[in-house]
């Protein structure tokens, strides 16, 4: 006998993997045009293709596409891969990131998830960034190089949802390390870092400022969503 599914985000019975078609419209895609530096929403297209923060501080990675707009539905798919330990989400989840992922990625691009620190990931038990990382280099066509260890996080820092940008670089200051085994393949390729969310930017440049140590030639990410912090408040207060 064949079970019915759950909805991604609302857990109601449906007869297909994946999300409702009442959640569904609701997911909503990265409306254009966005800041091609730090994926922020424009009100018009720039002859850069950044926004004025960007162009004036050119921020470390050279592109990042963000797939979807942080609300109430993103928001609650990533709270149940985050916290609910859900990882047949993962699929959903590299589905949905798949676009941003061809336009970001050559064959000789090192895809570079996040890591978490080894005692985070005890926890856990799975990284929910190399998950996703994996699932893109298995499905994408010229198969980009799959590098989970690369990156180290050395310190288990604290949680940096809720601080300022300035507290938050201070925070991830010195967070990553490279494997020094595996260092010479950064040199004059490109790296891919793969998260899930982005607010200020703070853990990506970080992890990106230790790639380009090693001479990595340039940086691009991709990721599920983009949280500006003025949609995290309001969201925070429509959900109050
Ligand atoms: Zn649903
Ligand atoms: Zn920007």
């Amino acid at each position: 006998m064949a079970f019915p599914a759950l909805c991604a985000v609302c857990d109601t019975h449906i007869y297909y993997d994946g999300i409702c078609a009442n959640c569904w419209p609701k997911l909503e895609p990265m409306p254009e045009p966005a800041c091609r530096k730090c994926a922020r929403i424009l009100h018009h297209q720039t002859i850069t293709g950044c926004c004025e923060v960007c162009f004036l501080n050119p921020p470390i990675i050279t592109q990042i596409i963000a797939a979807y707009r942080y609300n109430v539905i993103s928001k609650s798919l990533i709270l149940k891969f985050k916290y609910a330990d859900r990882l047949e989400l993962t699929t959903i989840f590299s589905t949905l990131l798949s676009p941003a992922f061809n336009q970001l990625c050559n064959p000789d691009t090192l895809v570079i998830p996040i890591p978490l620190h080894p005692a985070r990931y005890c926890k856990r038990m799975f990284n929910r960034s190399s998950e996703i990382a994996r699932n893109l280099c298995k499905a994408h066509e010229c198969t980009p190089l799959y590098q989970p260890s690369l990156l180290e996080r050395v310190v288990n820092t604290e949680r940096v949802g809720g601080m300022r940008r300035s507290q938050r670089a201070k925070t991830l200051k010195g967070a990553f390390t490279i494997n020094h085994q595996k260092q010479n393949l950064l040199i004059g390729n490109s790296c891919l870092p793969i998260d899930d969310v982005i607010t200020t930017g703070s853990t990506i440049s970080e992890a990106a400022k230790k790639t380009f140590e090693c001479r990595c030639l340039t940086g691009k990410c991709t990721l599920f969503c983009k949280r500006a912090l003025i949609d995290n408040i309001q969201l925070t207060s429509r959900l109050i």
